[in-house]
């Protein structure tokens, strides 16, 4: 009787240890898969994520390759080695700085002080720079160092050189040069 009883306690303990061992086989199975599963994932996005960065098939092959013989240890290396930029982020901030270029190449900005100024003014607001000045003829705003009128094509060959000589007071400004010299004369 004894005996008997000891038998059905052993062979419930071995059925308990048979199940046992198909959980554990079950749950290292899923851990498995998922590892599995983990690695392919870490290779694809690796994949994408150089594809997104540069357009060199060497490079591409290299990181995948290192993502997929070193997994997390090769992700590392990759994370660090990958270049900072996406080319759509490269391509957006070329766009940027071209609009910037043209912005600026736009707007003038004063010789002397640096201020942004219109482009039909002759001289700057807030230095009094002369930025242009008007043709002797039609009177239209022309750039310092155009020998030509553009509008009525009279030759300023002279005025440059004038201009160039570095007398910006010399320069015949009617309205300007009067009141200027009145200055003087009542300092002296
Ligand atoms: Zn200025
Ligand atoms: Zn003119």
């Amino acid at each position: 009787m004894i005996m008997k009883s000891f038998l059905v306690l052993a062979a419930t303990g071995n059925a308990f240890l048979d199940t046992l061992n198909k959980i554990l086989g079950i749950v290292v199975g899923f851990l498995v898969a998922f590892v599995v599963i983990f690695w392919i994932s870490l290779i694809i996005w690796t994949f994408r994520d150089i594809r997104s960065r540069t357009q060199d098939l060497l490079s591409q092959i290299l990181a995948t390759l290192l993502v997929a013989v070193f997994f997390i240890g090769g992700l590392f290396i990759y994370m660090i080695l990958r270049p900072r930029q996406t080319l759509a982020e490269i391509y957006e901030r070329q766009l940027e700085e071209e609009s910037l270029l043209a912005e600026m190449t736009e707007r003038q900005t004063c010789n002397n002080c640096h201020a942004r100024v219109e482009t039909d003014l002759q001289i700057c607001p807030s230095c009094g720079q002369q930025l242009k000045r008007p043709c002797p003829k039609c009177e239209r705003l022309l750039e310092l160092r155009w020998s030509f009128c553009p509008y009525c094509a009279t030759n300023l060959a002279p005025g440059p050189m004038q201009s160039m000589a570095g007398m910006p007071i010399m320069q015949p400004i009617p309205g300007q040069g009067a009141p200027m010299s009145g200055q003087l004369g009542q300092r002296y």
